[in-house]
């Protein structure tokens, strides 16, 4: 049985970055993957934050190479108000990342595993991660085809959490926005109406509902509606679901008018929960393994990639380090205290959103002159910046 100084289970965002960068400072290192790519994911608009991560690691140059449509910036109309704001973002303050990407992720997921795999990253794909146990010297892995010793693991398998839950890691939900969403890719939603072609609009509707559309390079489009589980659908009810949604919303309707569905509807629910411990001796965890927030300002993969750099660092100094435990106090990167106080930021921007009024709130804040390019960084992906203001005064 061969040793691996870091075992991956998950090839999403959060483990394809987190390999990428353990084998860039020199470590062996193996992604299980239980499915074969490429496949469907949601999660397909980025933010220009994670832009960083990518330039480390290198991938920017696949990302940029012309395959995936540019993000400029972020447009919120309010169907009950008729009020919208844009955040475009050039004003993030941040000349390195003035934007992002949209990504369909049958495409992103393939290309970061194959980006992972020219960093000298090995690849089981299609396994199944089944089981481990930990001792001293390391980690033993189960999957439905063999057994690997690793020194340390890296739960990166999503919001099934599969590793962390063996450890009985409690996971929270957080009631309030207990939300589900349905969506599609859709051809032929309407563009004209924004700034730049690759922007995200994001829709407030009635019934605290919220919508998403997300255009592609070329003639798809994702749309999606997030809803309370006040209106829970089942999966034969998501198309009367969605209609019903568009039509009691006039912008909403207007862009869809004409629309050709594509592809299946989707239901995804129960999100929203963060796991009591994000690493202990011999693992961590990274992305929606460690925790998970309302899609609603494109968060998810950005916490994959930021959990997925920040583990990295811990683990590649404990591994220099006489192999000390991820979350020993000699580890000079506090994995789980930065991850907290980044993801706590994204929850009080949620909790903002959520509270109603959410652009008249904007507006209200940014009246403040130093408040406009914070705000426009915090939709960026701008948590983990204490130059913030808006942090800086306790807005998040
Ligand atoms: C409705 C909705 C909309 C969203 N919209 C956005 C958005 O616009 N932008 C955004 O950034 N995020 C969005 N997200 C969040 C985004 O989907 C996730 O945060 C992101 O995909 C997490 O990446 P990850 O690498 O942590 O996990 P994943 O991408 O889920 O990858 C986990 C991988 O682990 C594998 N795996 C699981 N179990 C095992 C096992 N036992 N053995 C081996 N492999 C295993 C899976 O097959 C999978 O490939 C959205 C989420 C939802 C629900």
């Amino acid at each position: 049985m061969s040793l691996y100084d870091v075992i991956v289970v998950g090839a999403g965002p959060g483990g394809c970055t987190a390999a990428t960068y353990l084998a860039m400072k020199g470590h062996k290192v193996l992604i299980i993957e239980k499915d074969t790519y490429p496949k469907f994911k949601i999660g397909e608009s980025l933010l220009p934050f994670s832009m960083e991560v990518f330039k480390e690691t290198g991938f920017y140059d696949v990302l940029s190479s012309g395959k995936y449509i540019q993000k400029n910036g972020a447009y919120f109309f309010d169907s009950v108000t008729s009020e919208n704001i844009y955040f475009d973002f050039a004003d993030n303050g941040n000349a390195e990342f003035p934007h992002a990407y949209e990504v369909p992720r049958t495409e992103f997921d393939k290309d970061l595993l194959a980006y992972a795999q020219t960093k000298g990253v090995e690849v089981k794909q299609p396994e199944e991660f089944v089981g481990c146990e930990m001792n001293t010297a390391g980690v033993i892995v189960t999957t439905n085809k063999g057994t690997y010793r690793g020194k340390y693991i890296v739960d990166a398998s999503g919001r099934g959490s599969c590793v962390t839950h063996k450890f009985q890691t409690k996971i929270k939900h957080a009631a309030y926005i207990n939300n589900f969403a349905v969506y599609a890719h859709f051809e032929g939603v309407d563009r004209s109406y924004l700034k730049s072609e690759g922007d995200i609009s994001v829709g407030i509707l009635k019934n605290q509902a919220w919508s998403w559309a997300i255009p592609f390079k070329g003639a798809v489009t994702s749309v999606g509606i997030v809803s309370t589980k006040d209106f829970v659908v089942e999966m034969n009810e998501s198309e009367s679901f969605f209609d019903k949604r568009v039509a009691d919303n006039p912008f909403f309707a207007h862009i869809m008018r004409g629309t050709k569905r594509v592809g299946p509807f989707m239901i995804s629910s129960n999100f929203s929960y963060a796991s009591e411990q994000f690493c202990g001796e011999r693992w961590g965890s990274v992305g929606d393994a460690m925790s998970f927030l309302d899609p609603v300002f494109s968060s998810g993969v950005h916490v994959s990639l930021m959990s997925a750099k920040y583990l990295s660092q811990n683990i590649d100094y404990s591994l220099r380090n006489g192999e000390i435990g991820l979350n020993d106090p000699a580890n000079v990167n506090k994995f789980e205290e930065l991850m907290k106080t980044g993801v706590n930021r994204f929850h009080h921007l949620l909790q903002i959103f959520y509270s109603g009024d959410f652009i008249n709130k904007v507006r209200k804040i940014e009246k403040n002159p130093n408040m406009h390019s914070a705000m426009v960084a915090a939709v960026s992906g701008g948590m983990w910046r204490d130059t913030n203001s808006l942090m800086r005064y306790g807005v998040l």
